[in-house]
């Protein structure tokens, strides 16, 4: 395996843990929103759930445009209070970009600057990614020769698009990557049915639960030196 050329990465619960930022950007964005047009009845996680299922069935585009798929929560959330289209057009897009900035901030996981750093300088990093996080605006643009999202690539992770399309961007075979993610599915799955060497990031120290045999694995981003002995 000692063919390496590019590492793909993953970005959400990789090299950050996404779970609290969401639900705190979900909330302050909430909060942002009835500052601007007073309550607003949200309803529990539970008819928040079926509400996605529900858009995602009438538009299945929404499944890997998740921003859209929030802009029609929104939207849906906003229209009785918006006393015209444009009005509910600009509370839409207002809400949607607040929630987008909170969405970004993210604290790295301990090393995994240090990681991408040492890494850039061995071979190409590009990132893989199922959501909406910007490299740029994260600051962490300059070590990546790409990234590819969902939107990118009209599809989600374990589905070949982002694997693919990587291979197109880098021109390389899939023995010549190696991609590391934390999602056993999306990221370990998928990467294999690629022909991508897959090395798993196990922060939380979960039970390997394929029925492919298990990846090797770091547990944190310390231990990036392991991955040098792979390329
Ligand atoms: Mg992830």
């Amino acid at each position: 395996m000692n063919n390496i050329k590019l590492i793909t990465f993953d970005l959400d619960d990789t090299l950050w843990d996404i779970g609290p930022v969401i639900i705190k950007a979900e909330l302050t964005t909430r909060k942002y929103i009835e500052e601007k047009v007073g309550a607003i009845d949200w309803g529990d996680m539970e008819s928040f759930l079926n509400l996605r299922k529900d858009l995602v069935k009438e538009d299945p585009s929404l499944e890997w445009d998740i921003g859209k798929l929030r802009k029609e929560i929104f939207r849906i959330k906003l229209a009785p209070l918006a006393s015209n289209q444009a009005e509910l057009d600009k509370l839409t897009e207002d809400s949607y970009e607040y929630f987008l900035d909170k969405r970004h901030d993210i604290i790295f996981y301990d090393g995994a600057i240090t990681a991408l750093e040492e890494l850039a300088n061995l071979c190409d990093l590009g990132v893989l990614t199922n959501g909406n996080a910007d490299i740029k605006k994260l600051g962490i643009d300059q070590y990546f020769k790409f990234s590819i999202s969902s939107l990118d690539v009209k599809s989600n992770k374990p589905e070949l698009g982002h694997f693919e399309q990587a291979l197109r961007l880098s021109n390389l075979d899939p023995n010549e990557v190696l991609h590391i993610g934390d999602h056993q599915v999306a990221d370990m799955i998928g990467a294999t049915d690629a022909g991508f060497s897959a090395l798993w990031f196990n922060n939380k120290q979960s039970n390997w639960e394929q029925d492919i045999s298990k990846p090797n694995e770091i547990l944190d981003w310390h231990n990036y030196q392991t991955i040098k002995e792979v390329l």
